[in-house]
């Protein structure tokens, strides 16, 4: 395959080395741009949450609203 040469110096794919697209950077494609997606909202998904025992709903703690 022909591979251009970019004047432009392009960073590599944290995920997977190879050239950064613009389009997608800085990865070289949305395959990686989603697996560091991923990497992200697992390293989230990891932290533990067991403290709320009484919650039936997902209410905001702080409901500002006054409609008087
Ligand atoms: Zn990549």
């Amino acid at each position: 395959m022909n591979e251009t040469v970019r004047k432009t110096s392009s960073p590599s794919c944290p995920i997977c080395s190879k050239p950064t697209d613009v389009a997608f950077k800085p990865f070289c494609s949305k395959r990686c741009a989603d697996i560091d997606l991923n990497r992200w909202l697992s390293g989230v998904y990891a932290v533990p949450v067991k403290e709320v025992d009484d919650e039936d709903g997902d209410r905001p703690p702080e409901s500002d609203e006054k409609n008087d």
